[in-house]
C-alpha cells in the first residue's frame, strides 16, 4: 500500500498545524529524537526516484495534536562555521516554529556553543523546551541541574535512543501551542501556491496572474500566523495565492540554501488544493524540480506543472512537445499532471493558467458514484485478471467505494491487502482515470482487508 503521512480519509484540512523546531549542536542527538517523535509516521512513499523525502520536516502527533517539526540540523547552510551555523538554525527555527526544542547533550554539560544558542533563544519571544538528551537512566539525572540555571524554559531528562522522557517533553511542547484556528477561507475557495527553485519566476508568475484582466484582487491580504495570503476573483471563482510572503522575504543567506527553500514549499504545499509546479523553461529540468514537486505529489495535492520563461526558448513547431516528451520522462509519477507552457514576462499563454487550476481542483474533489465505480473496477478485473501470489492465492477484490475528495482516495475491499501489488495497483488506478478523468490530481488507492 503506498502510504502517505499526509493522507487520510478525513477531508483535508489547509489550516496551517503548529510547527515546533528541534535546534542543538551537532551530534547531541536531535536526528534522534526527531526520529522517535515521528515514529512511524514518516512517509512510506513510492519506490521512484524523484519521491524521496529529506528528513528534516515531517509531522508528529501527540495526544489530540497534529504538528510539524522540523530538523534545524539538517539545514546545513553553505561551508559556514559550525557556530554560525547554528546561528542560522536558530534564527530559522525562531522564526519558523511556534515552540523550540533545544537539545544540549546531558553526559557532556554545558558547552560554549550550547551558550550560544541559548543566547540567540533568549532574544525570541517564543517558548522553548530543553531536552537533556542521553538520559539513559536515572541514575544520571543529577546532571540536569546545570540545565536549570539557563533560564529558557522547562528542561526535560530524555533518552532519544531509548525513548524516554519525551511523553512529558511533547506534554509540556503541545501546552505551547496556540489555540486551533479557523480556516479563514471558505470551502470553495482554490487555495494554489507556486513552488519552484529559486529564479523560477514565481513572484514574477503571481504578478502577472494578478494583473490579468477582470482579476479582482481582495484588498485585506489573508493572514493566517506567518504567511501572507493574497485573495482574488476571477470569473465568479474564488482563489487564493498561499504564503507569497515566503517569497518576497529576501536576501536572508539560507533563503538560497536548498533544504530550505524545500521547507518554504512544503508549507505552502500542506495548506493548498492545487500546487503549481514551476519550471524555468530556459534552464531546463534539474534534480531539486523533480524533489520539490514530488513532495506535492506525495502530499496528493492537486499539480499543475508551468513551464515559465517560454519566451527566452529558440523554439520552432517542435520544441514544445519535445519538452513535454522530457517532463513526461522526468516526472513520470505525475503523468496525471496538466503541463502549461507560458511566460510570466511577455503575459503569453497566461491566460491558461487560472482555468487550469479550477479544472484540477474540480478533479481534485470529484466524487464518483458508488455503482459506476464498482462497474469500472469489474470491466477492469474481466480484462485483466487480478494476481495470484506464489501460493496460487488469487486477489479477489469485493466492493470498491470512493471514500474521500481531495485527493480522491478509493477503498477496496480485497480478500488480503497483501495481494494488490504495484503494478495492479497501477492498472486500477488507469483504468479509474480512464473512466472518470481525474485530470490533475493524484488519487489514492487503499487496499483493505474485506470484514
Ligand atoms: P544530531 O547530530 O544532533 O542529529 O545527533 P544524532 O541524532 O545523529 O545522534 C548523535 C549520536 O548520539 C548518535 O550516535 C546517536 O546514536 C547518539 N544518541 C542519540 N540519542 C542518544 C541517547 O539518548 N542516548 C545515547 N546514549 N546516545 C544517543
Ligand atoms: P522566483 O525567485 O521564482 O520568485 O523568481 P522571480 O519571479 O523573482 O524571477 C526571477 C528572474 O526571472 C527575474 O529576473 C525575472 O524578471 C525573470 N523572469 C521571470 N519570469 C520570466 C519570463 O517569463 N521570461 C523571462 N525571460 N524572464 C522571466
Amino acid at each position: 500500500m503506498v502510504k502517505c503521512e499526509f493522507t487520510d480519509e478525513s477531508e483535508e484540512n489547509t489550516v496551517p498545524k503548529p510547527v515546533l523546531a528541534i535546534v542543538g549542536r551537532p551530534n547531541v542527538g536531535k536526528s534522534t529524537i526527531f526520529n522517535r517523535i515521528v515514529g512511524e509516521r514518516i512517509a512510506i512513499v513510492e519506490d521512484k526516484p524523484g519521491v524521496t523525502r529529506d528528513r528534516i520536516y515531517s509531522s508528529g502527533e501527540w495526544l489530540q495534536h497534529e504538528f510539524y517539526i522540523i530538523d534545524t540540523g539538517g539545514i546545513e547552510i553553505g561551508d559556514e562555521p559550525l557556530l554560525e551555523q547554528m546561528r542560522y538554525q536558530a534564527e530559522l527555527a525562531i522564526e519558523e516554529a511556534d515552540v523550540i526544542c533545544f537539545a544540549v547533550n546531558g553526559r557532556e554539560g554545558l558547552t560554549a556553543a550550547d551558550e550560544e544558542v541559548v543566547q540567540i533563544l533568549h532574544r525570541s519571544k517564543k517558548p522553548v523546551v530543553v531536552a537533556v538528551n542521553k538520559m539513559d537512566d536515572p541514575s544520571m539525572h543529577e546532571k540536569l541541574y546545570e540545565f536549570y540555571s539557563l533560564g529558557i524554559g522547562d528542561v526535560f531528562p530524555v533518552s532519544g535512543s531509548h525513548g524516554l522522557g519525551l511523553g512529558d517533553l511533547l506534554d509540556q511542547v503541545a501546552s505551547y501551542f496556540p489555540a486551533d484556528e479557523e480556516d479563514p477561507y471558505d470551502e470553495d475557495t482554490i487555495r494554489m501556491s507556486l513552488i519552484g527553485r529559486p529564479n523560477v519566476g514565481k513572484s514574477s508568475l503571481v504578478n502577472a496572474i494578478l494583473g490579468e484582466e477582470r482579476v479582482i484582487v481582495s484588498d485585506i491580504p489573508g493572514t493566517t500566523r506567518d504567511a501572507i495570503d493574497t485573495p482574488f476573483t476571477k470569473d465568479d471563482q474564488d482563489y487564493v495565492v498561499i504564503d507569497t510572503a515566503g517569497m518576497r522575504k529576501r536576501g536572508k543567506v539560507y533563503e538560497s540554501t536548498e533544504k530550505y527553500s524545500v521547507l518554504r514549499a512544503l508549507k505552502a504545499i500542506e495548506r493548498s488544493d492545487v500546487v503549481l509546479a514551476v519550471i524555468n523553461a530556459e534552464e531546463g529540468i534539474i534534480e531539486q524540480d523533480k524533489k520539490i514537486a514530488g513532495y506535492a505529489h506525495e502530499a496528493g495535492r492537486a499539480i499543475v506543472i508551468v513551464v515559465n520563461k517560454w519566451d527566452a526558448v529558440e523554439k520552432d513547431d517542435k520544441t514544445m512537445k519535445e519538452f513535454e516528451e522530457k517532463i513526461r520522462d522526468e516526472f513520470q509519477y505525475l503523468d496525471y499532471a496538466p503541463v502549461i507552457f507560458l511566460s510570466a514576462k511577455t503575459k503569453r499563454r497566461i491566460q491558461h493558467l487560472l482555468p487550469a487550476v479550477k479544472e484540477v481542483s474540480e478533479s481534485h474533489n470529484m466524487r464518483v458514484k458508488t455503482h459506476v465505480l464498482n462497474d469500472v473496477i469489474v470491466d477492469a478485473v474481466t480484462m485483466n485478471p487480478t494476481p495470484t501470489d506464489h501460493g496460487g492465492r488469487r486477489l479477489r477484490i469485493n466492493y470498491a467505494t470512493q471514500v474521500s475528495v481531495g485527493p480522491p482516495t478509493f477503498v477496496l475491499f480485497v480478500n488480503d491487502p497483501d495481494l494488490l501489488h504495484f503494478s495492479y495497483r497501477r492498472y486500477l488506478e488507469n483504468k479509474i482515470r480512464a473512466a472518470f478523468g481525474f485530470a490533475g490530481t493524484p488519487i489514492h488507492i487503499i487496499a483493505r482487508k474485506k470484514s
